[in-house]
């Protein structure tokens, strides 16, 4: 990984882009895969596809990873000048308490505080004790009215964690929402290698950063349902079941830095599964297993069942600790995923078509 990639996916992960609020988040993302890509193109929403064209009567392959992060959003500001939020897709209140965070609008960001009560001063009355609910989470903005409050904020503005992006040695990062911006940044990389190689290209790529994964797949559908590419790679974060108090039994075993993970059932198409396992050995790359039981609670379900069916498949990045400020992963997994993500396009043929009985 070259270093002007670490610095876009540096840029990527300290730059905000909660549900609904995508903006500067995409235009990071727009802004580098235009350096690139053949033609890039936004929808009404904010989701961007950038592309490589090769020739229009060959098969088309679809890189996909959302671009949104989960947050919260001011839901009431009382006469005091305290903000009560609510959350933006699926946030924990269980660890919202005793947290800087930001809140974004028009005039820039406002920092401020969730309240979290003293251990010396908890009682069963406020809360000491119990994990709190949203409705008992408030922002302390430094502020002791609600006249002064308005003058920052206002009902809807969008709320993330100040938590920063840190290695914690060579392999190892944190930093808040890496669900799923380093999606973005895996396949913004795979398109800029690929765009490097387009003389052994035999298929046409796009890559898809979509808005509103979070809160139902919504960007995911909007585009996959314009583009109706032949067949779609699509990549998020799985859960590292590897630390204390998982029962793996029940969750599966995914290892963080044994590999990206293949999920099985549901919206992954057999034959696509079967094809990525085969580049993987192929290029000496280890993968981890997942099963599907319902629904694979990614942007794959919101693709695969377009028009007459795209054949899809779930590319996952193990995660530690997802949906919290300090969510966890490992350089080499990501390194691998680009790398199949790569060897995958470069092993399409020109009328690359998956299909269960053929
Ligand atoms: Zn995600």
């Amino acid at each position: 990984m070259t270093d002007s990639s670490k610095e876009f996916l540096e840029e990527l992960l300290i730059t905000p882009s909660p549900t609904g609020y995508e903006k500067k988040g995409v235009q990071v993302w727009k802004n580098y895969v235009e350096e690139f890509s053949d033609e890039v193109v936004t929808d009404a929403y904010g989701s961007c596809v950038a592309k490589i064209n090769i020739n229009t009567d060959v098969a088309t392959v679809m890189l996909e990873a959302h671009c949104d992060e989960i947050g919260m959003v001011v839901q009431h500001i009382t006469d005091q000048g305290y903000v009560y939020i609510a959350k933006l897709g699926g946030s924990d209140s269980t660890i919202a308490r005793a947290k800087k965070v930001f809140i974004h609008n028009k005039r820039g960001r406002v920092v401020g505080v969730t309240g979290n009560t003293a251990i010396h001063l908890q009682d069963q009355k406020n809360g000491g004790g119990k994990e709190p609910a949203w409705k008992d989470i408030y922002v302390d903005i430094g502020v002791t009215s609600k006249e002064e409050a308005l003058e920052l904020v206002q009902v809807g503005d969008p709320i993330t964690y100040a938590s920063d992006f840190e290695y914690l040695n060579d392999d190892i990062l944190t930093a808040r929402a890496i669900d799923n911006r380093i999606g973005g940044f895996i396949i913004a990389e795979a398109l800029k290698r690929l765009s490097k190689q387009k003389g052994e290209l035999k298929v046409n790529v796009i890559a898809l950063n979509s808005i509103q994964e979070e809160v139902g797949g919504f960007g995911a559908r909007m585009m996959s349902y314009r583009f109706m590419p032949d067949v779609a790679l699509v990549t998020d974060v799985t859960h590292s079941t590897d630390t204390p108090g998982i029962d793996q039994k029940q969750h599966g075993t995914v290892v963080l830095g044994e590999g990206p993970t293949v999920q099985h059932g549901g919206a992954n198409h057999p034959k696509v599964v079967e094809f990525i396992e085969q580049v993987c050995e192929k290029a000496g790359i280890n993968i981890q297993h997942e099963a599907t039981s319902v629904r694979t609670g990614t942007d794959t379900d919101s693709i695969f069942f377009q028009q007459t069916g795209i054949p899809s498949a779930l590319i996952s990045l193990p995660l530690r600790y997802m949906h919290s400020p300090v969510e966890l992963c490992n350089l080499d997994d990501v390194e691998n995923l680009v790398q199949i993500m790569v060897e995958a396009v470069l092993a399409m043929r020109p009328d690359q078509s998956f299909s269960v009985f053929e």
